[in-house]
Parts: structure tokens; sequence; C-alpha cells
């Protein structure tokens, strides 16, 4: 059978150095695991525009669709900020998600215990927390119609439109509810019903998906009391559904009960292609870090993540995603930190290149 195949887009800033990491350990599964990659690399982002004059060229749009997953490094950086909104390094990654048609966004909030106290939150209520927010990313308010600054009256009007079909609230429904019967089958539901009719149609769409999922427990919630749950007692849940707008707010929310940016991966997943795997983008939750750029301070850890969940929601293993979470889980207990990790007591930090040799190190123990 043929190797899975993965595209590699490291793309600008600490993109690439978070992403050479990744190859390492990629390399290692290869050689340690008879887990071998069809790995190709190319151009997102500012370095895209650079070859290219835009941030993603057709070539490597094309190539992105054919292959089992993506794994993007991130975009942008000072020397493109001034470029035509176009071709902005940003509308690269936009124009992967959306012609890829990435509609369910997942972003774990998962607590390492060794991080606890870089929570804004007290220990016990963070400590082993590991929690699932899947986002409906493709619809909503950031794309419905119609939509614009206009003039009524003398005045100026913003207008931004709430817009889900039934199709898109259900599919982004199975895609939570197939996470939570791999993990603890439990799903949230967040909108705002008491206000919003959109907010009414996501409640009876997720509970007719529901009667295919009666193994799993189902509860509602209105988005902003999620937002209070999430930082009174964010362990009560495991599988959070919600739409474009609330996602993007409480993602991030539940993100910062576990610390550091360096630490946070996404998936973003589409419908299945032929061979059952889902289209796939895999990627860390933070940007390019110019100010950090070319210094070695790095954390590869979101990225390297970021693979694991590629071997767990797009490869089928997720024995060797437990391994690899259970290596950087081993290295964080024996107090390897990078840079960003680093707490009051000070230190000396690892750089990039270290924290990926520790983590290899604890891969080459695990066997
Ligand atoms: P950022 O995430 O790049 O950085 C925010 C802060 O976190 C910085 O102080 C940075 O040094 C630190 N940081 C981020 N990742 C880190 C890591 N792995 N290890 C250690 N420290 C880390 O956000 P920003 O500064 O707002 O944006 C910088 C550039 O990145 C901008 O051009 C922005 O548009 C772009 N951006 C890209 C993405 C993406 O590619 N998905 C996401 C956010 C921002």
């Amino acid at each position: 059978m043929a190797n899975p195949s993965l595209l590699i887009l490291p793309g600008d800033g600490i993109g690439p150095e978070v992403m050479t990491e990744v190859k390492r350990i990629i390399d290692w599964f290869g050689a340690k695991r008879d887990l071998t990659f069809d790995v190709s690399e190319d151009l997102v982002g500012g370095a895209a525009y650079d070859k290219h004059g835009v941030p993603l060229s057709d070539e490597t749009m094309a190539k992105a669709q054919e292959v089992d997953a993506v794994l993007l490094g991130a975009v942008g950086g000072p020397a493109y900020d001034n470029l035509d909104f176009s071709v902005k390094p940003e509308r690269g990654l936009l124009r992967l998600r959306k012609e890829m048609d990435l509609f369910a966004n997942l972003r774990p909030a998962q607590c390492f215990d060794a991080l606890a106290d870089f929570s804004s939150l007290k220990k016990d209520i963070v400590a082993g927390l590991d929690i699932m927010i899947v986002r409906e990313l493709t619809s909503g308010v950031y794309f419905g119609e119609p939509r614009g600054i206009h003039t009524e009256d003398n005045m100026r009007v913003g207008v931004n439109t709430q817009r889900y079909t039934e199709a898109e609230i259900e599919r982004g429904a199975r895609a939570a509810f197939e996470l939570a019967m791999k993990r603890d089958k439990k799903l949230c539901s967040m909108e705002k019903a008491n206000v919003m009719e959109s907010g009414i149609l996501w409640r009876d769409v997720v509970t007719e998906v529901h009667a295919d999922y009666p193994e799993v427990a189902l509860s509602h919630m209105y988005a902003d009391n999620g937002a209070m749950q999430l930082v009174r007692a964010p362990k009560q849940f495991d599988v959070i559904y919600t739409d474009n707008l609330f996602g993007d707010i409480l993602s991030d929310c539940a993100a910062m009960l576990t610390g550091s940016l360096g630490m946070l991966p996404s998936a973003s997943l589409g419908l299945p292609m032929a061979n059952g795997r889902p289209k796939a983008m895999y990627e860390p939750v933070h940007g390019s870090a110019p100010d950090i750029t070319g210094q070695g301070k790095a954390n590869p850890i979101a990225c390297i993540l970021s693979f694991a969940m590629a071997l767990r929601y797009s490869f089928d293993q997720g024995a060797e995603a437990d391994r690899l979470e259970a290596a950087i889980e081993k290295v964080l207990a024996d107090g390897a930190r990078t840079a960003d990790l680093m707490g009051p007591e000070g230190g000396t930090p690892l750089s990039t290149t270290q924290m990926g040799d520790v983590i290899l190190g604890a891969l080459d123990a695990s066997l």
C-alpha cells in the first residue's frame, strides 16, 4: 500500500524553525516505527509571495488537494504588512481553508500537569484539563451576505449577517459527535437560541443529529454561559460544538487556560476523500512571531502536537499520537522549557533544536 502523503508548508518567521523539529520527528517515526510518509514541501504566505507574487500558487493549491494531510507552520511578518489585501500572507491560509472546504476547526485545550502553574486560573481548576472545541469554520457571520458599510439618512451603518443552513450545521455536528465517540462521549453544543433564530436552528439540527449518536450525552448551553463555565469549571466539558463567531472567541478563551501560545495545536477537517480520510490541515495556533524569529527561541511543541493530531485524525495512528504526546508530557515533567515556558524561578531555557532533541530522546526511551 502507498505511504500516506503529507504536504509541509513551513511559511514565514518561526514557521520554518518549528517545522524543522517536526521533520525530525517525522523521520523518527519512519526509522523507528516503520511509519513512513511521502513528504513534499512547498511555500505559503510571504515566502510564496516573494517567489511567485501570490501567497499561495495554483500548483501548491493543487498539491494540497491531492495529499492526505497538509501541515502548516505560520504565515506573515512585518515585511508584508503593507501589501495589498489580496496578496497578504494570510490570504494563502484562507485560500487553503476555503478551497479544501475545511469546515470543522478542532482546537484542543489540554493542560500538561507540569505547566498548570502557567494558567491564569488556579492550578486545581486546570490541572488535567483536556477539552476539544469544534468550531464551524466556513460559514456564519464572517461570511454571510449582505455585509458592508453603507449610509442611511446621513448615518453610516455597518452590516454583517449570521446565516447558517441546516446542512452546514449538520456536517460540523457530525464531526463533533464522531470526535465525542472517540473521547468521553460528552458533547455540549453552544449557541444563543434565546435571542438568535440561527441559534434555534442550530439547537434543532444538533438535536436531530444526536439520534445517530445515542451513546453520546448531549447538552446545550447559551454561549455566554459557556464562556463563564469555561473559566469557572472547564473540566465539566469534553467536546464543545459551536459556530464560527462564538468558536473564535471561546476557543481562544479555552486555549489560554493552558498557558502558552507555543503549546497550542489545531486541526481543520473537511469532507472525507475517496480513500476515506478527511481533507485536513494541521497547524499551530500561533503566528510567525517576528519578535523572536531567527533566535532559536521558538517553542516547537505546538507544531509537533499538530503533527500528533495528524497522526490521530488523518492517519488512524492513535497509539503513535499517544506516544508522541506522552514524550512531550515527559520532557515537560522533567523540566525541559523553552524561553516562553520559563517561570519566575528562571534557569537556562532550551533552544528550539534542544527541545526537539529532548523530545526525540523521550521517543527513543518509549521503545
Ligand atoms: P504571534 O502568535 O506570532 O506572536 C505572539 C507572541 O507569542 C509573540 O511575543 C511571540 O514571540 C510569541 N510566540 C508565538 N509563538 C511562539 C512559539 N512557538 N514559541 C515562543 N513564543 C511564541 O502573533 P502576532 O505577533 O500577533 O503576529 C505575528 C505575525 O503572525 C503577524 O504577521 C500575524 O498576521 C501572523 N499570524 C499568523 C497566524 C498563522 O499563520 N496562523 C496566526 C496569528 C498571527
